[in-house]
């Protein structure tokens, strides 16, 4: 249905994963396209320190929200480094955004040791019967899956992190 001339899917992957690399240890960040325009209408990225419901989708959302007197959602195409779990699937279709594009999924994420619920997004689609929300996996999968492996071995090597928080065993 949104089909751009102005922008595609390889492009829009490369603006998430731009965000999700100022973030190496957990690289899950998301932007918003404007099918209409081609014009990115909003970035986020995964700041479940400061809320453990601020996933790179969430962040993406409230910042359109914020940013926009009346978003239109059924315009945009979200964009996310990895396959949405069921809270920001969830919060995808409440607010109608038509189209989601992710890179990694979720058996891959699991395989890396990510946390992950087993519960993938085209279930949470099928359960959102008022919505029609177009799923498509596997944009730049491999440059996906590389960022997310090497958080892992970052992960595992950091002894003790330097500053601030010390949680390292974030929920995404
Ligand atoms: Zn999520």
């Amino acid at each position: 249905m949104p089909n751009n001339k102005s922008f595609n899917h390889e492009q829009a992957m490369r603006a998430a994963i731009t965000m999700a690399k100022q973030q190496p240890n957990a690289p899950f960040a998301a932007v918003l396209m404007d099918n209409r325009t081609g014009k990115m209408v909003a970035r986020g990225a995964n700041r479940s320190k400061e809320n453990p419901a601020w996933h790179g989708e969430m962040d993406v959302i409230n910042r359109h929200s914020a940013a926009s007197i009346k978003p239109q959602w059924e315009h945009l195409t979200l964009y996310t480094t990895a396959e949405p779990c069921p809270m920001c699937m969830a919060a995808i279709a409440w607010a109608g955004i038509a189209q989601v594009v992710y890179g990694t999924d979720v058996p891959t994420l699991q395989q890396q040791g990510w946390k992950q619920m087993q519960l993938r997004a085209s279930d949470v689609i099928a359960g959102a019967s008022f919505r029609q929300i177009t799923l498509i996996g596997g944009i730049l999968q491999k440059d996906c899956d590389r960022l997310f492996a090497l958080a892992q071995q970052t992960r595992a090597q950091k002894p003790a992190p330097a500053t601030t928080n010390s949680d390292d065993d974030d929920d995404f």
